[in-house]
């Protein structure tokens, strides 16, 4: 959005959008400062597999704990990282972290898992992206069949043919790839025969009022049908109870995430609550 303000220089110096551009760039030193100074963390959240329960995996979701604001969640500065590209290097930070815990986790013996990390437009840009996560799987050692990525239909979209040559490049190392927030994004659904997809994840909003809207219902139970039918993974995000933890499962949905089954966690506390068998 800065840019698109910059070059209308007309509403560029408007007095209410030179205080936005000036707390922008105040954000953008500030979360530079953070990469430094090592203020962001990674919560992991657990996912479920519906019929057995089982641990299967986690997403880790980033945060940034911040000196003057606590703990700041992702929806406050990613938007603006990925308009200046800091996300590239911050994507970065993720991939190695989410990583480096899992490949710890591995070795304590802890259950067979795979790590969920979402993705951002700006690193699907990145002609290299496949060579840096060969990298980081290489320096953390971490299995690549325990990595999935998560990526948004509009991501794809936006990058047509390029995106079909980045994603075959992510798949031919091994790892997991998932349509996050499936359902809500600027997409034609032929993309899923051509695109190298593990995985589908149902969006929060399709799940939310299960069950007292007939539609969302009908939207979910055919996500989770189209998955099965094209042998996609199908998961659910934003589970909250029992309703509609049993709604997914009827009718076949593979996996569930969400705070009926567990909130995002401090490594500490995810291997306590959820990985320690005393
Ligand atoms: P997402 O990938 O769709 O992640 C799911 C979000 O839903 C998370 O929010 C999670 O805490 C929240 N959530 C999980 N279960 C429930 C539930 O039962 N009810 C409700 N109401 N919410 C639930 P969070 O952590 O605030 O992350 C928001 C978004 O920020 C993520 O949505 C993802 O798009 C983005 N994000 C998070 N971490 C990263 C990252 O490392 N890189 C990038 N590029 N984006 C990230
Ligand atoms: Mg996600
Ligand atoms: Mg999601
Ligand atoms: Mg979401």
């Amino acid at each position: 959005q800065a840019k698109e303000h910059g070059r209308n220089t007309y509403s560029f110096y408007t007095p209410t959008l030179t205080i936005a551009a000036n707390e922008r760039l105040e954000l953008d030193a500030r979360l530079r400062r953070a990469l430094t100074n090592d203020e962001f963390v990674l919560h992991y959240q657990p996912q479920f597999d519906s019929m057995t329960g089982m641990l299967i995996g986690c997403e880790a979701l980033l945060r940034w704990h911040s000196p003057e604001d606590g703990l700041v969640p992702p929806d406050r500065f990613i938007p603006l990282a990925e308009e200046t590209g800091l996300i590239v290097p911050l994507g970065d930070w993720v991939l190695q972290t989410a990583c480096a815990q899992h490949k710890r986790w591995l070795d304590s013996g802890l259950p067979d898992m795979v790590v969920a990390v979402n993705l951002s437009a700006r690193q699907l840009q990145q002609h290299d992206l496949a060579e840096r996560v060969a990298a980081i799987l290489d320096n953390t050692g971490l299995p690549a069949d325990r990595l999935k990525l998560e990526l948004t239909e509009s991501m794809i979209m936006l990058e047509g043919d390029r995106a079909i040559e980045r994603l075959l490049a992510l798949k031919a190392l091994g790892l997991k790839l998932s349509i996050d927030d499936f359902g809500t994004g600027y997409s034609s659904l032929a993309y899923l025969k051509r695109f190298p997809i593990d995985e589908l994840k149902i969006d929060r909003g399709f799940v939310r009022d299960i069950p007292h809207d007939r539609n969302d219902m009908e939207i979910a139970a055919t996500i989770i049908a189209m998955a099965r039918n094209l042998n996609l993974r199908v998961m659910a995000e934003g589970v909250e109870t029992h309703q509609q933890m049993e709604f997914l499962t009827r009718q076949g949905c593979h996996g569930c995430q969400g705070y009926l089954l567990g909130h995002p966690l401090t490594a500490e506390e995810f291997l306590e609550q959820l990985l320690r068998r005393d």
